[in-house]
């Protein structure tokens, strides 16, 4: 696929606030927070989307979702939080390589725009 800026962050090319880092995943600060808290969990490996999961990505997809709980807990979000993965134009997406949003630390409305 094409490189992307996350792909550069992964890379350590262009800095971000990195919140987490394992073999898997990357977790950084949104650089234009929607939310007090607002935290992307991407992938290392450069799937595009959603969409574009393949057989076998299964246990790396639980991983970033698993990953997004452990840091709401560590960033205080105990009145709840959101994790939403825009997928493709119709979703939202504007960076080509899968990420899990999570944001907390206001109330949320619903449903989302
Ligand atoms: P999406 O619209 O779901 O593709 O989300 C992409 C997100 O990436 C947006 O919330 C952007 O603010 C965020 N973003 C873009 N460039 C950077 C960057 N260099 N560092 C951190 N977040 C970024």
């Amino acid at each position: 696929m094409a490189d992307t800026i996350f792909g550069r962050i992964i890379r350590k090319e262009i800095p971000a606030r990195i919140e987490h880092e394992d073999d898997l995943c990357m977790a950084f600060h949104d650089v234009a927070p929607q939310a007090p808290i607002h935290v992307l969990v991407i992938p290392k490996k450069p799937i595009p989307s959603l969409a574009e999961a393949e057989t076998g990505d299964e246990p790396l997809l639980g991983h970033l979702v698993f990953v997004a709980t452990q840091l709401a807990r560590k960033l205080g979000l105990a009145d709840g939080y959101r994790l939403v993965v825009n997928c493709g134009r119709n979703g939202g997406q504007s960076v080509d390589h899968l990420h899990v949003h999570l944001l907390g630390g206001r109330a949320l409305g619903w449903p989302p725009g």
